[in-house]
């Protein structure tokens, strides 16, 4: 290895000076990296004012500043807009910083958006919340009633339909081809959530979305140790969400997208060990006494199976199932688990069992949670790659946990106070 020491770098300099310099030398390669490095720089320098004045103004291709771009973070977003059959993409310091920086990149006050009821909880919050506050207002609709996301696509001004590939609780499946050709009637861009399905299971772009946005934190990445988002699109729609990350400063660190490019290579294997072990624990799931339903897209009873079958290269590795017990029933089979993390997020080597109505819902009464389209005894899991063996075993005896603590005779004394 070689450093670029000029020849006529041998004025004496003091010390401050030659440490500021030395420990700024670049190391020459002549050979080139297996693996993107991380470019932890948050400056690029130019050979000439001018050149830097260009770079800064997009006149000519380059970097100057990482808040604006970054080799390591667009490496990942160009992998990410390749797998997903994209032109470009964007990457962000998060899904969500990548959900707003897209949302407001189309529309702003006075306009609409309409989106799925099925949504996640954080753009939820973001879209009733912030976004409502500044003017843009949401209509909400049922994904799978293609009949009112017509209706509500057809009041003035929209910008644009919204939908998750799979979406909590139920694992809702969005019909892409046909929700992009409603879209594209209306004069609007289909914009959709891929993070349940990533792109190996779906790629959203080859069915006729617009711009797909994923979490990188959960399946790309894979192994719950950074947080990432992506956006990727056409380049016109890109440079709009580029230019609001710009001013807003969501920006993806560089050790952060070479966590996720990492994550890339094993993707498509994660994703087909998951897939098969949810849909194992799914069919046992649906044939044991105290589960009143089970919802994975791999089975026969879900509503938008044979939708699955055409769109999703396997069926994923997120389920949910209803116990009979209710609340306290779903309470016991989290506390019972030994091989699962209690945690929330998803899309990660270890399975991650939530219930809802004890955690992000349990302010809600039972009105509150229905309402919320989530039963009491209604739990999501995101399955890992643990030996499916062990996790059968592991949720048998949840379930049976689960049995005794949701009877009659368990809730009468649960009623009757502390013991
Ligand atoms: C996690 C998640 C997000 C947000 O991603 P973060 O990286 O946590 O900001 C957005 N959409 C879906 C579907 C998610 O699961």
């Amino acid at each position: 290895m070689s450093h670029d020491r000029p020849p006529d770098e041998t004025t004496p300099r003091g010390f401050a000076t030659r440490a500021i310099r030395a420990a700024a030398r670049q190391p020459q390669v002549d050979q080139r990296p297996t693996a993107v490095p991380i470019y932890q720089t948050a400056t690029f320098t130019s050979d000439t004012a001018d050149e830097l004045g260009a770079i800064l103004v997009d006149e000519r291709p380059g970097y100057a500043y990482s808040r604006v771009d970054n080799p390591t973070t667009s490496a990942l977003a160009e992998a990410v807009a390749e797998l997903e059959g994209a032109e470009t993409g964007f990457s962000l310091a998060s899904g969500m910083a990548a959900v707003h920086a897209t949302l407001v990149s189309l529309a702003g006050a006075g306009e609409r958006i309409v989106a799925t009821r099925a949504v996640y909880g954080s753009t939820r919050s973001l879209l009733a919340g912030l976004l409502t506050r500044l003017g843009i207002a949401t209509e909400w609709v049922d994904i799978t009633d293609h009949g009112a996301v017509e209706r509500a696509l057809g009041a003035v001004p929209t910008r644009l339909l919204y939908a998750e590939t799979i979406s909590n609780p139920t694992i809702v499946v969005a019909d892409h081809r046909a929700l992009a050709a409603i879209a594209h009637r209306h004069g609007v861009p289909y914009v959709v959530d891929n993070t349940f399905a990533s792109p190996y299971l779906c790629r959203p772009i080859e069915l006729g979305a617009d711009l797909v946005i994923e979490s990188g934190t959960k399946y790309l990445a894979g192994h719950s140790d950074v947080l990432a988002g992506v956006v990727v699109g056409d380049r016109a729609r890109i440079d709009a969400i580029r230019a609001i990350q710009i001013d807003t400063g969501g920006t993806l660190s560089p050790l952060a997208a070479f966590l996720v490019l990492r994550g890339l290579p094993t993707l498509a294997l994660r994703m087909e060990r998951h897939s098969a072990t949810a849909g194992a624990l799914a069919a046992w799931l649906e044939r044991q006494d105290g589960v009143a339903r089970a919802f994975h897209p791999s089975l026969q009873s879900h509503p938008q199976h044979a939708l699955a079958g055409r769109q999703l290269a396997a069926f994923g590795g997120m389920l949910a199932f209803e116990l009979e017990g209710g609340r306290d029933a779903g309470r016991a089979f989290v506390d019972t688990l030994t091989l699962t993390e209690r945690t929330a997020s998803l899309g990660s080597v270890h399975t991650i069992v939530a219930h809802p109505a004890s955690t992000t819902h349990r302010q809600l009464d039972e009105r509150g949670l229905a309402e919320a389209g989530i039963r009491p005894g209604l739990l999501r899991a995101s399955i890992g790659l643990e030996d499916p063996d062990d996790l059968l075993d592991d949720f048998g005896r949840a379930l049976a946990a689960a049995r005794s603590a949701g009877t009659p005779r368990a809730a009468a004394l649960a009623a009757a106070g502390p013991r």
